[in-house]
């Protein structure tokens, strides 16, 4: 059985960079749970499903084919041979993604897909239910966590850096939060810092501090990459 390290936490806690960084150092693959309800939702705007219709996002979920290939140290996404990049990070998706990502149909294909992946080998795992719902039982679980102002100012960089929106510090962190709200109050598999996590408040630490931390947690004998 393969290792999984698990993360999760609120938007823009610093998961996915986080992830990286540690799936690179021990050899671990890393996967962005979050990037599948992004594509679920991207095309679920492409085909004009309406987001707020549940009954119509659980129809469509099943027929949306979403292909897994292990490339450079983590597990890429493919839609019909396409990679979806950055048309997932949109301000539109942010904000579309947590209505999506509320139906229970959706989840589990996703939550199946994600267990599925442990047969490519040891893996780290961002999003907000893998410490709670998709992998409960792994041994090496983080609640990763920092200050709204501290991620807002994170994700308005980002998504500047890489020319996709620019946005006001605020706008982003309004998004932020609208999202975490729906994020924690959903009926299935809600975001919840769940006992046993190993939480980390980034707000004041470096990236490397944080990769550090999460290293020096994990289970002995899950370092040997190192
Ligand atoms: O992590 P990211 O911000 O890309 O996730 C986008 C959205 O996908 C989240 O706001 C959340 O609604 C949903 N998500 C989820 N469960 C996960 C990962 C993401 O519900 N494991």
């Amino acid at each position: 059985m393969a290792n999984v390290i698990a993360v999760d936490g609120p938007s823009g806690a610093g998961k996915s960079s986080v992830s990286r960084i540690v799936g690179k150092r021990l050899g671990y693959l890393h996967v962005d749970s979050g990037a599948l309800y992004r594509i679920m939702t991207w095309r679920c705007l492409e085909c004009g499903v309406d987001t707020d219709d549940e009954a119509a996002v659980a129809a469509f979920a099943g027929g949306v084919e979403i292909e897994c290939r292990v490339e450079d140290g983590h597990i890429a996404y493919y839609v019909g041979g396409e990679a979806p990049g950055e048309r997932i990070r949109t301000p539109q998706i942010n904000a579309h993604a947590s209505k999506v990502a509320k139906v229970k149909e959706v989840r589990d294909c996703i939550t199946a897909l994600l267990r599925g992946m442990s047969g490519y080998g040891n893996l780290i795992i961002e999003g907000r239910d893998i410490t709670s719902a998709v992998f409960p039982d792994s041994p090496a679980r983080f609640y990763l966590t920092a200050s709204a102002e501290a991620r807002a100012r994170r994700r308005r960089k980002e998504e500047v850096e890489k020319g996709i929106a620019n946005q006001s510090e605020e706008a982003v962190k309004a998004s932020l939060l609208a999202r975490d709200a729906i994020d924690s109050t959903r009926k299935h598999a809600p975001l919840v810092k769940v006992d046993g996590v190993v939480e980390i408040d980034s707000s004041d630490m470096t990236l490397e501090e944080v990769v550090q931390a999460v290293v020096d947690a994990l289970p002995e004998g899950w370092k040997a990459a190192e």
